[in-house]
């Protein structure tokens, strides 16, 4: 039996960083049923850090991440977490008043320009006639998900924490204050915290350990690379986004990538991308832009998991002592790891709460089971 004082389901980036911030206090070790970690949602985003995604509480936590993203501790080594990119919300001629909401209320969050026809298409060449209006934050991060991942995993190793891959959680079971975690291979772990931090799979993690699931929804997203027209600044271009949830691209390793922010049902799985999604990232690619998507050089899938709320959850069970949920991050889980993880540490461990315009009650995930 290996026993610690918290166990951790999950080497996606929420259970990581979690478990990096909680090594500060306690014997921590993580479980990943997979061989390698990030191999779920964590490795197949678009990595980028801004703020028209989700809504205002998804921003406060972007907004109390983004200085760790900028100024990660020396612990996690000197790899750099992301690099600047803008990025750009354009909206055609019937959609300014959908542009003019969202400017108010992203305004509270980063330093805006507003852009006519020509500053949309000085900032975006690649874009076609249909966008006539924009908003742009030059202060975007493409974020860097191999070095998140790493170095949260070189933090929690270096503060004595652990991680199990090839280890896939079969059975739970909880007897005189103490998780005891069984995974497929016969290996016994054991801690009085149990931290859920299984991502599209979290509730079913939770049924194994008899507490009742949150109602959480995998949602597919599907992402295209593709080669720029020839003689396309690359370095130059922002992350492009429609400003209803249609279609974003950005410049990806030499390429493009595009996804037609697809939201389709799933069960937890390992996500693979459908004929007909990849189809609509290349016709709306199309529609909004100058580029000819001849050939798809590679197409991926992942998933993004919501509560039913939209918020992520984080907090103890009510049904059950000592198991701790941290799910649902939804399409904002890279860029609001830093914050979420402190947030986990603030609730287990006591530390100062991180982050303004956020309550514990926002995120509890006992507001689900009313
Ligand atoms: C196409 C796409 C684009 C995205 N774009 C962005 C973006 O631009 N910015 C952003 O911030 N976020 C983005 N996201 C969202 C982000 O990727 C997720 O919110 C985040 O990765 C969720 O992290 P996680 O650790 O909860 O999940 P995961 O990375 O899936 O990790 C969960 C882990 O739990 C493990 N697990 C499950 N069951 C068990 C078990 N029984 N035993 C042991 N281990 C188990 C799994 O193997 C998995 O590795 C995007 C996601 C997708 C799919």
């Amino acid at each position: 039996m290996n026993n610690s004082d918290i166990l951790v389901i999950g080497g996606g980036i929420a259970g990581l960083s979690a478990a990096a911030a909680l090594s500060n206090h306690a014997r921590v070790a993580v479980l990943e049923a997979e061989e390698q970690i990030g191999y779920h949602s964590s490795g197949r985003s678009a990595t980028m850090l801004h703020y028209a995604l989700g809504d205002r509480l998804v921003r406060a936590l972007t907004l109390a991440s983004r200085t760790f993203f900028e100024n990660p501790p020396a612990s996690f080594g000197d790899v750099p977490l992301g690099r600047r990119m803008p990025v750009l919300v354009h909206a055609r001629e019937d959609e300014r008043e959908a542009l003019d909401a969202l400017e108010a209320e992203l305004a509270l969050f980063a330093e805006l320009e507003r852009l006519d026809a020509q500053g949309v298409h000085e900032l975006c060449p690649l874009l076609n006639e249909k966008a006539t209006h924009g908003i742009a934050d030059r202060y975007g991060i493409r974020l860097d998900p191999h070095a998140l991942l790493q170095g949260n995993l070189r933090q929690l190793r270096s503060r004595g924490g652990e991680l199990h891959t090839g280890q896939r959680v079969a059975a739970i079971g909880h007897a005189a204050g103490a998780w005891t975690v069984t995974s497929g291979s016969g290996e016994r772990f054991s801690a009085p915290i149990l931290v859920n931090a299984a991502g599209s799979w979290a509730d079913e993690v939770a049924r194994l350990a008899g507490v009742a699931p949150l109602g959480l929804q995998p949602k597919r997203r599907t992402i295209i690379t593709f080669d720029a027209p020839p003689g396309t600044d690359l370095e130059e271009l922002p992350f492009a986004k429609t400003i209803g949830d249609e279609l974003y691209f950005a410049p990806e390793s030499g390429r493009l990538f595009a996804s037609p922010m697809d939201e389709v049902p799933s069960e937890p799985c390992d996500a693979q991308p459908e004929e007909l999604e990849v189809a609509l990232a290349a016709y709306r690619m199309e529609e909004r832009t100058i580029v000819k998507v001849e050939r798809i050089h590679s197409r991926w899938a992942g998933l993004r998991t919501f509560t039913p709320d939209n918020h992520p959850a984080a907090g103890y069970a009510g049904d059950a002592e000592g198991f701790f949920w941290l799910a649902g991050q939804g399409g904002s889980g890279l860029q609001t790891s830093p914050a979420m993880a402190r947030i986990v540490e603030s609730l287990i461990a006591g530390t100062d709460w991180p982050a303004r315009d956020v309550s514990a009650g926002d995120l509890d995930p006992r507001r689900f089971l009313a």
